[in-house]
C-alpha cells in the first residue's frame, strides 16, 4: 500500500481507504453472509495497510443500530487502533449547535467510539453557507477538539467548484474535503476544479463514488459497451477508474465502498493489484482520452444537458429542480436506477408539488424546460411508490 500526504496534519493516508454504510447498502435485503464477508474484508483491507474508514451513513438505515453492528465488529480494539475514522453529519437538519453535539454524540455511540478522528459535516453546498455560520462552526470545532471528541473537522462538498472558497473561510480548521469523483463527473460538482483550491490550501481530499457505487463497472449501455471495446488502451472498468481517480496527484485517497468495491478478499485483491507499482504520471494521454469518450458516451443517456448551474432557484414552493435533474439524468445513464429512486425519496423531493407557474423555465438561459422533468420525476417515481 503507498500512502499519499494528508493535507496540513502530517499524516500520511492509504492511497485506498475504505467507505462503509452507504446508500448502495441500504438498498440491499439484509445477508448474513454478505455481513461476515464484510467483517472479513475491513480487516483484510486494514491487514494490507488500509488506514482510513468513513464511517457513512447510519441514517440510511431503519434499524441504525443493526446497521452498524459489522463495522463495529470489523473494527474491534485491535483493527480500532490501525486506522482513523471518519463519522459524518450531514449538514441538512442542523439548526442549533444542540443539534450538531447531539449529532455528533449519536454517531459516537452508534460506533461505541469515544473520540472519532475525523468529523466530517456533510452535503455542503453553496446554500449551506450561512447555516455554517450562524452555527458558528469554526468555534464549535474547536470546542470539539478541545474537548477531544475529534482529532479534525473537515467537510462533504457536493456543489460547484467555484463556490468552494466562500465554505472554506468560513472555518480555517477543515482538514479535509470529501468529494464524488469519478469519469462521468470529471467537471461536476464539484470535479476536479476543486483540486486547485484545495492544493493552495494544503486541504487532503478523498475521492468518493469513483465507480459511482459499482455503476461505471455494472452492465452498461449499448453505445458505453461500443467505446469501452473500442479503447486504445485496454483494461477492465475497474481499472480505468481508479487509475483515472488516483492520477490527480490532488487526490489524498480514493474511497472504496465495502459493497460495491471492497466486498471480499477477492475483490480488494484485484484493485490492490491494479495500484501496485502505479504512479500518477503513469496515466497518459491516450488513456485519457479513452476516459473523455466513456464520459460522452455517458453524456449521450443523459434526460437533459442541464449543468445543474442553479440559475434557475429560487423556486417559489421550495421544489429543487437542479437536483432533480440531476438525479433523473443518473437514471437514465446507468441500468441501475435504484439509487436515484432512494435518493429521491430519502431527501423529501415528493413532499413538494410543482404548481407549473413556469419561474424555473424562464430563467434558465439554457431554456433546458427544468420544470417538465420536475413533473416527469414526480409521476414517475410516485408511480414506483404505489407499485411497491
Ligand atoms: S435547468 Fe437550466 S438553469 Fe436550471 S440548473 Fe439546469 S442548466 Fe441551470
Ligand atoms: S414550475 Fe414548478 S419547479 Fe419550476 S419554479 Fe414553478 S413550481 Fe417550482
Amino acid at each position: 500500500m503507498k500512502y499519499r500526504n494528508f493535507g496540513k496534519t502530517g499524516w500520511g493516508i492509504s492511497e485506498l481507504s475504505i467507505g462503509v454504510l452507504r446508500l448502495e447498502e441500504a438498498l440491499e435485503a439484509p445477508d448474513e453472509k454478505k455481513r461476515l464477508e464484510r467483517v472479513e474484508a475491513i480487516r483484510f483491507a486494514i491487514d494490507r495497510g488500509v488506514n482510513y474508514v468513513n464511517l457513512g451513513y447510519p441514517s440510511y438505515f431503519r434499524d441504525r443500530q443493526k446497521a452498524c453492528e459489522y463495522v463495529n465488529e470489523a473494527l474491534d480494539r485491535e483493527y480500532r487502533s490501525k486506522v482513523k475514522v471518519a463519522v459524518n453529519l450531514p449538514v441538512r437538519g442542523l439548526i442549533t449547535r444542540e443539534d450538531l453535539d447531539n449529532a455528533l454524540d449519536s454517531q459516537m455511540r452508534l460506533f461505541n467510539i469515544e473520540k472519532a478522528d475525523f468529523c466530517i459535516i456533510d452535503n455542503v453546498r453553496s446554500d449551506s453557507r450561512d447555516i455554517l455560520k450562524s452555527l458558528d462552526i469554526a468555534s464549535w470545532a474547536s470546542s470539539v477538539i478541545d474537548k477531544g471528541k475529534i482529532g479534525y473537522i473537515g467537510l462533504g462538498f457536493h456543489d460547484d467548484a467555484h463556490y468552494l472558497k466562500d465554505i472554506i473561510d468560513i472555518c480555517p480548521q477543515w482538514e479535509v474535503i470529501h468529494i464524488e469523483l469519478s469519469i462521468p463527473d470529471y467537471l461536476h460538482h464539484p470535479g476536479v476544479g476543486a483540486l486547485t483550491f484545495t492544493q493552495e490550501q494544503n486541504i487532503a481530499v478523498i475521492a468518493t463514488d469513483i465507480t459511482k457505487a459499482g455503476r461505471l463497472t455494472a452492465s452498461s449501455r449499448k453505445n458505453v459497451r461500443e467505446v469501452q471495446s473500442a479503447a486504445r488502451e485496454k483494461m477492465s472498468p475497474e481499472e480505468r477508474c481508479i487509475r483515472w481517480a488516483l492520477s490527480f496527484s490532488g487526490i489524498a485517497s480514493a474511497q472504496m465502498s465495502v459493497q460495491a468495491e471492497f466486498n471480499s478478499v477477492k475483490q480488494i485483491e484485484k484493485y490492490l493489484s491494479y495500484t501496485e507499482g502505479f504512479a500518477p504520471q503513469d496515466v497518459g494521454i491516450w488513456e485519457m482520452l479513452d476516459a473523455a469518450r466513456l464520459r460522452e458516451a455517458y453524456f449521450a443517456n443523459r434526460a437533459s444537458p442541464c449543468k445543474a448551474c442553479y440559475c434557475c432557484m429560487p423556486c417559489p414552493y421550495g421544489i429543487d429542480a437542479p437536483r432533480i435533474i440531476e438525479l433523473i439524468n443518473d437514471e437514465s445513464m446507468f441500468p441501475d436506477t435504484g439509487i436515484p429512486e432512494f435518493q429521491y425519496n430519502f431527501e423529501n423531493h415528493q413532499n413538494k408539488v410543482c404548481t407549473e407557474c413556469g419561474s424555473c423555465n424562464k430563467l434558465c438561459l439554457k431554456r433546458y424546460q427544468p420544470q417538465r422533468i420536475v413533473l416527469e420525476a414526480y409521476e414517475r417515481y410516485a408511480n414506483k411508490r404505489m407499485n411497491k
